[in-house]
């Protein structure tokens, strides 16, 4: 360890600060910019210049909202994940991608994009959701095996690179505790393998990073912990032990910066004496979701500055500063020295609601995005200073706020009176048996039906039609047409390869939640409201401000004509409440249960009618049910209550001859099966070819009694499956779920898919049911 410096003089928190700030630049720079790197037309130094050029924007833009003190704004640029930026300063890389360092001990840039990326030997680290957010992380593997050394010092290079222009960064790291409790074991690592037992390993390298942080002259490092507020598999006391550890360690550093420990999505519950009792200089809690400490525990904090989180960095909606105002007082009368803040990095949200000129203004005012987040905080820390230097913006938001509530299409009589009227025989259709006899007697399909989940490739055809629609270079008609010809193709392909539920392939859809978004009333959409979703992969997420209802049939037409061109049943195809309400920015002035309501009375509708138009099949997807599923045990089965109901009152419409099919697109069953099950889905399509099946073991010990479709073709890779394959999966499912419950399909859509590989996959998926048949 390099310790002969002096500690740098100890600053003040910055007053205001925020957490986190969208990396991916206003107009997706980065995104442009790695995948041109990774296409091989451009190079490292381009690439890297783009990275300066970002950051160096994000300083200005920031400066310029108000977070001039140093150390307020933070270090969080990544090229593609932070867990991966992290894993790779500490040289965390799996043995099974074999040496990736570099003569020096160095991973750079090619090593980094390997373990995001995968190469022709390496599947990459997996990917998962990261909280209770849209965004997902690289999964670092750690094992017995694993060691750990210094092998990148991006995060100081980046804090020099702001320094010489003129700003002192707050570089940020996820925290030792947060990022072990996210690995998961090695592959050679026994099963039961903890990857929390290596953190006394892991704690000289931070140390070690601090430590060239504070040479750098960095002031303040933020250690990001937000394990702390999830109830996860490891008990309770083990983490706070670690805690007290690894904190321990990390204070007794010499020549550190001071750290700021942020505790983002939620409370910090029983941790909160824990994180008190450390040696860190500065504390961020997540006061949006989590509440206020109690004076006595604010007593603990004595000593520290409270970052107090009252601007939510998660949602879009314009801060009650008021409100904020509030909690920012009732620390203070406990006597804390506050900090404002946003609760989490505002990293979910886009830049800048002023881009959105689109937008009614009227709602547009309602609205905070990034840029708008960092305008609050300021004002906030004004009012620390000064309350009534922040008075007339805090009356302005108060009563922008309160127009929201009186505004046309906030809260419409007629959607209010449906939902009130809900009663509980709206919420559940006959006995499965019967329904099932039904079915069985309207669509006659054979043994192991095969069906696929929707979408089928959107080739740059398609995806060119809509953009010449949306530029006005072509017309509805003619891009009906051209929708029509594809969905004609999907039709006649599916005919040939001999499947039994067809689809039309959803060439129509933008995206599975924007699509509805545009169709419904009390949704709106951005241009340029991009957020990460992972690595180089945005989505935008419609804004949901409104009572919802449907004007107007949506997909009817799409479903009626696809049915035209074949005997077999055609599914009709949606996406479900929960999902629609977990993809989009969600109003935040009711609970989501009324919300979910709403959106599956839509729902509803539009199935109603499909039924009329004929349509026997009807899939209603949801894979992010598990998504929103809340953080703390105690809060999920309330969770799980509503957004299983909003399923049934959007499916339960239906006679019993119509099939409703769901489809979740992960197959961690654990904690869910029960709500999977109570949606009372006649068949569940399931992603299983990925894990080799081992969701037929859940499915068998539940007893599980519906139809279910456990995926037999893994779509997330241009791989084709062979006909050999799938017969082996297939006999594992067969030996652990009775056959007549049985369906064949793959893991999810194929619109990433090419057509060849597609084509040749599908024959073989049809061919082994067949195969499969003769043998059961
Ligand atoms: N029906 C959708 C499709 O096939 C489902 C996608 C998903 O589960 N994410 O694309
Ligand atoms: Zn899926």
């Amino acid at each position: 360890m390099t310790s002969s410096t002096l500690p740098p003089a100890r600053k003040a928190f910055p007053t205001a600060t925020i957490l986190g700030y969208p990396r991916i630049g206003r107009r997706r720079e980065l995104k442009k910019a790695v995948e041109a790197y990774w296409a091989g037309k451009s190079s490292a130094a381009e690439l890297e210049a783009a990275a300066e050029g970002i950051q160096l924007a994000t300083l200005r833009r920031l400066t310029e909202l108000g977070l001039t003190e140093p150390s307020a704004i933070p270090g969080t640029f990544s090229y593609y994940d932070q867990v991966l930026d992290t894993a790779v300063a500490l040289g965390a890389v799996p043995a099974r991608f074999g040496e990736l360092h570099d003569a020096e001990g160095r991973l750079g840039l090619d090593a980094y994009f390997t373990l995001a990326r995968g190469n022709a030997e390496q599947q990459p680290l997996e990917m998962t959701k990261w909280f209770d957010t849209n965004y997902h992380y690289l999964v670092p593997e750690i094992g017995p095996e694993t060691s750990f050394s210094l092998s990148s010092e991006r995060v100081v290079d980046e804090f020099r690179f702001a320094k010489a222009n003129g700003v002192v960064t707050r570089p940020y790291l996820v925290g030792p505790v947060t990022f072990l409790l996210l690995s998961k074991p090695s592959d050679g690592a026994p099963a039961d393998f903890d990857p929390l037992t290596r953190l006394e390993d892991v704690l000289p390298v931070y140390a070690e990073l601090l430590a060239r942080l504070g040479e750098a002259g960095a002031e303040w490092v933020q250690l990001d912990e937000p394990a702390l507020v999830a109830d996860l598999d490891t008990p309770a006391l083990e983490v706070s032990d670690a805690v007290e550890r690894a904190y321990a360690a990390l204070a007794s550093v010499a020549g550190r910066p001071q750290i700021l420990l942020s505790a983002p999505y939620g409370g910090l519950g029983a941790q909160t004496a824990v994180v008190a009792a450390t040696g860190v200089e500065a504390v961020a809690l997540d006061l949006f979701k989590g509440a206020v400490p109690s004076a006595e525990e604010l007593g603990a904090f004595a000593g520290k500055t409270l970052v107090a989180g009252v601007v939510d960095g998660h949602n879009i909606w314009r801060n009650d500063l008021a409100a904020s105002a509030a909690k920012l007082d009732a620390l203070r009368a406990a006597g804390a020295t506050v900090a404002v803040g946003t609760s989490t990095s505002a990293f979910h949200v886009p830049h800048d609601v002023e881009e959105e000129t689109q937008l009614d203004a009227q709602l547009r005012s309602w609205l905070a995005f990034a840029d708008q987040k960092v305008a609050e905080v300021a004002t906030l820390a004004s009012y620390l200073a000064d309350p009534a230097s922040a008075q007339a913006a805090i009356d302005e938001a108060s009563r922008v706020i309160a127009s929201r509530a009186e505004a046309p299409g906030v809260r419409r009589t007629e959607v209010r009176e449906r939902t009130a009227a809900l009663t509980d025989a709206d919420f559940s259709r006959s006995d499965y048996a019967v329904r099932a006899a039904a079915q069985d007697a309207e669509l006659n399909l054979p043994a192991l039906p095969t069906t696929t989940i929707g979408s089928f490739p959107q080739t740059a055809e398609v995806r060119g039609a809509r953009a010449r629609l949306n530029k006005g270079a072509i017309d509805a008609a003619e891009y009906e047409r051209l929708m029509k010809d594809e969905i004609k193709r999907v039709v006649d392909l599916q005919e040939e390869l001999g499947f039994d539920v067809l689809v039309h392939g959803e060439p129509e859809r933008n995206d599975m939640v924007q699509y509805f978004a545009e169709n419904l009333d009390g949704f709106d959409v951005t241009v340029h409201g991009w957020v990460q979703s992972y690595g180089s992969r945005c989505t935008r997420p419609s804004i949901l401000w409104g009572d919802v209802s449907r004007p107007a049939p949506i997909t009817v037409p799409w479903a009626e004509y696809a049915q035209s061109l074949t005997e077999k049943p055609m599914k009709g195809m949606l996406t479900g409440p929960v999902t629609i309400l977990a993809w989009s920015f969600v109003r935040d002035d009711q609970p989501l249960a009324e919300t979910a309501n709403q959106v599956a009375l839509a729902l509803r509708d539009e199935i109603s009618d499909l039924e009329s138009a004929g349509i026997k099949v009807i899939q209603v997807d949801e894979p992010a049910l598990r998504e929103l599923l809340p953080l703390r045990r105690a809060d999920q089965p309330a969770y799980l209550d509503w957004s299983v109901k909003s399923f049934r009152l959007a499916t339960s419409g239906v006679v019993d001859a119509t099939q409703i099919h769901t489809h979740l697109c992960y197959s961690e069953f654990g904690v869910i099966i029960d709500a999977i099950d109570g949606l009372d889905a006649d068949v569940t399509s399931i992603e299983a070819a990925r894990s080799r099946m081992e969701v037929v073991h859940d499915l068998e010990s539940h007893g599980f009694g519906r139809g279910v479709g456990p995926g037999v073709y893994d779509i997330h890779s241009p791989r084709v499956p062979s006909q050999g394959e799938i017969e082996e999966l297939l006999k594992t499912a067969v030996a652990h779920v009775p056959s007549r419950q049985l369906w064949v399909n793959p893991d999810c859509g194929l619109k990433t898919r090419g057509y060849v590989e597609t084509e040749e996959s599908l024959r073989n998926l049809v061919e082994a049911t067949k195969a499969a048949r003769e043998v059961i």
